[in-house]
């Protein structure tokens, strides 16, 4: 059954980066030191941060975030920490090194999901995008987290270096015991912004000629599979998720980001200032997710103009979807 994952503010998603150090120098990595920090939070202010959104914990998920959130010693005090505060779910996601014997120290009870990165289907690919020797180490932590009795999930960054292998990851998908896959889109940010060896970004028409059609054939194997809608159908309506969602990016220097895009530039609509967290002076991104304009998402006009394509008379051939909006397949 496939479904466009529709916007709620009746679910809090608290996307936590508690740090930024990481072991990787992946090709596309988005984390940008000079805009996100270069600290790692105690786990008192992690909690305490945590505890900003606790009025609706029930219906709060959590994803711990880094760098590599796995590089941080007290990651289980705080994944306690977010059980205790009545937190819905616990997400870690991880580049597959699993430091500090974590998979020792939580219990699938306290993480509900350990979400691994893969970006190839093969150690080549893999390895050319994340680094040498990356590919054994992510799957043989999937392996023993699996084995382990953790849930666990695949995200994979699309990138015009590795689609040509996205179909030969269902079996893989399969044979690793993977519960769910996230695709993902590659963004004209961080380091991708920046390539050295020419544009990462695929085209929208490579994009919609593999990634649905491969989410199916995925998604018959009995994994749910989601992937970011990106770009609209001519009846689909736009929405921004900064104004109908409740989605919070926070970073270890204290800035609280309600959209993705905007984390490269300090557009944050928020920020914790003594532990509290408090609305910034405008402008922020906040003014941008007001304006309405036909070719759909303001900050893929502004950041990602490349994605777009126009008629003629200047019209849009078509909308850019909230990069939060995703569509989900699930077998049956
Ligand atoms: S593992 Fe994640 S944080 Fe580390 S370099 Fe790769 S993309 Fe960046
Ligand atoms: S990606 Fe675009 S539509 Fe989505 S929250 Fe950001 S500005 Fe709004």
């Amino acid at each position: 059954m496939k479904r466009t994952v529709a916007f709620s503010r009746d679910a809090v998603n608290v996307f936590f980066h508690i740090l930024t150090a990481c072991n990787l120098r992946c090709r596309h990595c988005y984390i940008n030191p000079e805009q996100h920090g270069r600290n790692r939070l105690p786990s008192e202010v992690i909690g305490t941060w945590l505890s900003a959104f606790s009025e609706k914990a029930e219906s709060a998920n959590v994803i711990f975030l880094g760098g590599e959130p796995t590089l941080h010693p007290e990651l289980p005090t705080v994944v306690r920490k977010a059980r205790s505060l009545g937190y819905q779910s616990v997400t870690i996601d991880t580049n597959g090194y699993l430091f500090h014997d974590i998979l020792d120290r939580v219990t699938p009870n306290e993480v509900d999901f350990f979400s691994f990165s893969l970006d190839g289907a093969t150690r080549k690919t893999n390895d050319g995008i994340r680094g040498e020797g990356v590919y054994d180490v992510c799957t043989s932590g999937i392996r023993r987290a699996r084995q382990r009795g953790f849930n666990v999930s695949l995200i994979y960054t699309v990138s015009a270096a590795n689609i040509h292998e996205l179909e030969r990851m269902a079996p893989l998908l399969e044979d690793l015991g993977i519960d769910r896959f996230f695709i993902q889109v590659i963004g004209i940010r961080g380091k991708s912004a920046a390539s050295p060896d020419g544009v990462l970004q695929v085209s929208r028409e490579t994009w919609l000629s593999v990634v649905p059609a491969v989410a199916e054939r995925v998604a018959e194997r009995g994994i749910t599979v989601t992937y970011p809608k990106v770009f609209l159908a001519p009846d689909d309506p736009f929405e921004c998720a900064g104004l109908c969602a409740e989605n919070y990016f926070i970073f270890p220097n204290g800035r609280v980001y309600r959209c993705p895009i905007c984390e490269d530039f300090p557009y944050h609509s928020l920020v914790f200032e003594n532990d509290r967290l408090t609305p910034m002076p405008r402008l922020n991104e906040a003014d941008f997710f007001q304006l309405r304009i036909p070719e759909g998402c303001v900050m893929n006009r502004l950041v990602q103009p490349d994605n777009l394509a126009y008629d003629a008379d200047g019209r849009p051939l078509y909308q850019v979807a909230c990069c939060m909006l995703k569509e989900e397949i699930r077998k049956g």
